[in-house]
């Protein structure tokens, strides 16, 4: 019996075994929750299903979060195999490429502004809409964030600024859900190689500077952010809503490493 056991979930933003979801499903799964997962297109289907089956479900479903009826329709279909369900990890985020990549003031355009914080922000509170009525008392509702939203980072440009609106989302969130027993935190994670990080211009200088700067001297893994997400999900952190927590080893404390002195 793990401390997931007798719990539903909605696995968003799994598009490959290097995913950030795709650790987090495997903790949550580990500990007992059962699982749903989506894909966004239709290219990914197959490989979802595939990677859904290694954690025992057959529930793959799609949603395009830019897209309010998507969002319903995934609902709706979510409700035929789980009418109740006790939360969601929404680890979606994207920036057309254009905006990651050189000085923000000259990359960032209306259009990108918008696309970014719709589907990186918005989406977040747009699900938890659409799914209010269904989520059980002590459901637990997580994101995933980073570090750009705290401070100026390098690239991560007008993401840096959805980072900071989805992190407000959270505490909005947090405050109106509360008095129903559901809880909204993020996850702040360390730079982790991915599909999407791969569209960040220099990601590799990111993670080799955080390796060597973190308290702990080495990046973290998906693991380490999957078995933080199954802790939040769980009834284990029920005193905790409105937060993000770093799962970072320490890099976003650090402001001189001791080999620098
Ligand atoms: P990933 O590419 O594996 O996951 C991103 C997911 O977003 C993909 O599955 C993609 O299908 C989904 N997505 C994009 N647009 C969508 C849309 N319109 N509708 C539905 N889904 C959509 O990359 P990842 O690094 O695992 O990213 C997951 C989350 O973690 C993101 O929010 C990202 O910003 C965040 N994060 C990543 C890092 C990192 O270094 N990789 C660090 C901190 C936070």
């Amino acid at each position: 019996m793990g401390f997931l056991s007798g719990k539903y979930f909605l696995i968003t933003g799994v598009s490959s075994k290097l995913s950030i979801a795709y650790g987090i499903a495997k903790a949550m799964y580990k500990q007992g929750a059962q699982l749903a997962f989506t894909y966004n297109k239709s290219k990914f289907k197959d490989r979802i299903n595939s990677l859904a089956k290694e954690m025992g479900s057959n529930i793959v479903l799609q949603c395009d979060v830019s897209e309010d009826s998507s969002i319903s329709n995934l609902f709706f279909e979510l409700k035929q195999y789980f009418p109740k369900f006790d939360g969601f990890i929404h680890s979606i985020a994207f920036a057309p490429s254009d905006q990651l990549n050189g000085d923000y003031v000259n990359t960032v355009t209306r259009e990108g502004f918008k696309i970014t914080h719709d589907i990186s922000s918005y989406s977040f509170v747009a699900m938890a809409k659409e799914c209010r009525e269904m989520l059980n008392p002590s459901s637990s509702l997580l994101t995933l964030s980073y570090l750009g939203s705290e401070r100026a980072i390098p690239n991560y440009n007008v993401m840096g600024l959805a980072k900071a609106s989805l992190e407000a989302n959270v505490r909005y969130m947090a405050n109106c859900m509360g008095p129903e027993g559901i809880r909204v935190n993020a996850i702040s994670a360390g730079p982790i190689r991915t599909l999407a990080s791969s569209g960040i211009k220099e990601f590799r200088k990111m993670l080799i500077y955080s390796k060597e700067c973190s308290p702990i001297r080495r990046n973290v893994t998906i693991e380490e952010i999957g078995n933080c997400a199954a802790f939040l999900s769980s009834n284990l952190a029920s005193g905790i809503s409105g937060e993000v927590i770093h799962v970072d080893g320490g890099f976003s404390v650090s402001a001189m490493i001791h080999n620098q002195i």
